[in-house]
């Protein structure tokens, strides 16, 4: 089983590019004029996002014991 994880924005990195909204298959990233927002109940725990960022602003932090 894939490990759940939550991803967490490095706010001073991400310059809401979108990048990682376009890749997520499941629409758990959106992005607002000002803000990046995740949303735990749609992520896969894929981790595209993560890779998919050109400036590493995104990190996946284990949800175990968390659920
Ligand atoms: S880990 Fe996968 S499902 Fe979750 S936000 Fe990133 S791309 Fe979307
Ligand atoms: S791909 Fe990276 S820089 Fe672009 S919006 Fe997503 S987190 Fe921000």
């Amino acid at each position: 089983m894939v490990e759940r994880v939550r991803i967490v924005v490095n706010e001073d990195r991400c310059y809401l590019c979108g990048g990682c909204v376009g890749v997520c298959p499941t629409l758990a990233i959106e992005l607002s004029s000002s803000s990046w927002n995740f949303y735990q109940e749609k992520c896969i725990s894929c981790r595209i996002c993560v890779n998919a960022c050109p400036v590493g602003a995104l990190t996946a932090e284990p949800l175990e014991g968390e659920e």
